[in-house]
């Protein structure tokens, strides 16, 4: 996997996101997109859940699609039943799917990393990650080639990578939890910071709470640099 984002450690100016996920109305998987294009795929829009996007940028979630009497329109790697595309808002990994059960991860365990280039302390956070959230970790990845100390705490092997969607670049709402819970186990993890979904969490700045609250971060550009593909995990 490619990774082109230099990792910044401060939030700066947030900008649009359109077609990456949000939470939208009643908590639903929401993507965001113009009012006018959730509008017309029989969608509903909520304000000030894609942060600091343009005015007519709004999270749109539909939530009867006609795909099964549970039918809803989600990422296509959260679907425990069949998904139908081009029944629902925004780009095509948002799909009509036929189960209302959520179908995060099924994965098979990921490898880990030998201790070495990386780090004792990232190895043993990401066997605790994934020994907690079985299933959830398609596969991991710790170091980077660059130099250390670099642009990312992964150039020195102190850093890892949680994939939680079907594929690099395949957005999904799982990492959500797998998040919130390194968070809450920021202790025994050696936690230094952690990254989901265009928001940061750092323990010596920031009090324990939801991650929709969490520190939002820039525009990267793509939906792996804006971390809605794994979870981003830096460790002391
Ligand atoms: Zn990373």
């Amino acid at each position: 996997m490619q990774f082109k984002a230099f990792l910044l450690l401060t939030a700066t100016a947030t900008m649009a996101a359109v077609n990456e996920p949000c939470v939208g109305s009643g908590g639903r998987a929401g993507v965001c997109i113009s009012t006018t294009n959730c509008a017309s795929a029989g969608g509903v829009s909520i304000s000030g859940a894609c942060p600091s996007d343009a005015s007519n940028i709004k999270c749109c979630t539909k939530a009867s699609c006609a795909n099964g009497s549970a039918g809803n329109c989600r990422w296509s790697s959260d679907c425990a039943g069949t998904s139908v595309a081009n029944k629902c808002p925004g780009p095509s990994q948002m799909k009509c799917c036929s189960s209302s059960a959520s179908g995060f991860g099924g994965y098979s365990a990921p490898a880990f990393p030998a201790v070495g280039a990386c780090k004792s302390v990232a190895v043993e956070g990401a066997k605790k990650v994934v020994a907690a959230w079985k299933g959830r970790v398609r596969q991991i990845y710790c170091t980077r080639d660059c130099a250390c100390p670099g642009t990312s705490d992964h150039c020195c092997g102190k850093a890892i990578d949680f994939m939680c969607s079907d594929g690099g670049g395949v957005p999904t709402s799982s990492g959500r939890q797998i998040a919130e819970w390194v968070m809450n186990n920021r202790g025994t993890l050696n936690l230094k910071y952690v990254i989901w979904g265009q928001r940061i969490w750092n323990p010596s700045v920031d009090g324990v709470k939801a991650w929709t609250s969490w520190r939002a971060m820039e525009d990267r550009g793509d939906i792996t640099q804006n971390h809605w593909d794994h979870v981003h995990v830096s460790f002391k």
